[in-house]
């Protein structure tokens, strides 16, 4: 008999609810929009209400307690998204499912995803990080999760800035961090228009690969992780992978001689081996985790 289990990947603008197996397989799915909490959780409650799930993995936009023993577990605290601010997400969830549940961020997810089934399913670590809206990535290390007393926040890094940038940068609270200078919205107010209609401005894509390769260069330097996944909207923008490769091999300065960073570096900075569904399949991978810590 197969194991069901459930995932939520809880975004902006939508909720991605979805059962599957323990082997990564979706088998059934629904996409919700993301109101208020009073009218997105019971959608998405009645849809899990129809499936016999055993356990589940949310995945869901920050910032959010990850912290087991802090009484807030589990709940989304300082978000701009106010009717969701410090809602108790995973306690409205175990209360009306009653299974054990997994709780972490959307690209703590996604990074599990590809972890277990994705791009980096042959190592033993590796980093994912989107650059759309915002920019945030998660990490797993020798098959956990990398969190201390929050999740990690590698979306708000401090960066150089190009000596020809003039843009102040769009962070309400850093101004010119990674996430200020180079997301979605940075580079549409920089340039005036969306990133999808830049596509040929070939300066755009180089500045952008300015920033991005300077991140990836401190997140190689402090974690070292077998695979480096670029996904979220910008990264559809294929030119990047190859700018973004040259400028971390430059910057990274001959420092490492390992094949990751040097020769074998276009299998390194990889798109998602999952595509889309990077984050919910990790869902299922965090409800399996949940299961077996039961
Ligand atoms: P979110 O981060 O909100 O979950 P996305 O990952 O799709 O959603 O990111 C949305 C951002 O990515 C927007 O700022 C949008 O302009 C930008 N974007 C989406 N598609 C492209 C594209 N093909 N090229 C460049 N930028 C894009
Ligand atoms: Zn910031």
């Amino acid at each position: 008999m197969i194991v069901k289990l459930g995932s939520i990947e809880a975004g902006g603008t939508k909720f991605v609810c979805a059962v599957g197996t323990e082997s990564g397989e979706i088998i059934d799915w629904i996409t919700i929009p993301t109101k208020t909490p009073d009218e997105t959780i019971p959608e998405v409650l009645a849809f899990f209400q129809k499936h016999e799930i055993e356990a589940m993995g949310i995945g869901s936009f920050g910032p959010i307690d990850v912290k087991k023993s802090s009484p807030t577990y589990g709940n989304i605290l300082n978000t701009p998204k106010l009717p969701w601010k410090n809602y108790p997400f995973l306690e409205k969830i175990q209360e009306q499912l009653q299974v054990p549940t997994g709780f972490t961020t959307d690209v703590n997810a996604a990074a599990l995803g590809e972890y277990a089934y994705g791009a980096a399913k042959h190592t033993d670590s590796c980093l994912y990080i989107t650059v759309g809206t915002g920019i945030g990535a998660g990490a797993v290390i020798n098959g956990e999760l990398l969190e201390g007393f929050s999740h990690p926040e590698m979306g708000h890094i401090i960066i150089r800035r190009h000596p020809d940038d003039r843009f102040e940068g769009v962070c309400p609270y850093h101004k010119d961090c990674l996430e200020g200078m180079a997301s979605g919205p940075a580079i549409e107010k920089r340039w005036g228009k969306k990133g999808i209609e830049l596509s040929e401005r070939k300066e755009v894509w180089e500045l952008e690969a300015y920033y991005i390769a300077q991140a990836l260069v401190q997140y190689i330097m402090i974690l070292c992780p077998e695979k480096i996944i670029i996904g979220g909207g910008v990264s559809q923008q294929e030119t990047i992978f190859p700018l973004v490769r040259e400028k971390v091999k430059e910057l990274l300065g001959g420092y490492f001689t390992q094949p990751e960073v040097t020769e074998q570096i276009d299998d390194y900075i990889v798109p998602p081996g999952l595509e889309n569904n990077a984050g919910i399949v990790g869902g299922l991978v965090l409800a399996k985790m949940a299961l077996e810590s039961k």
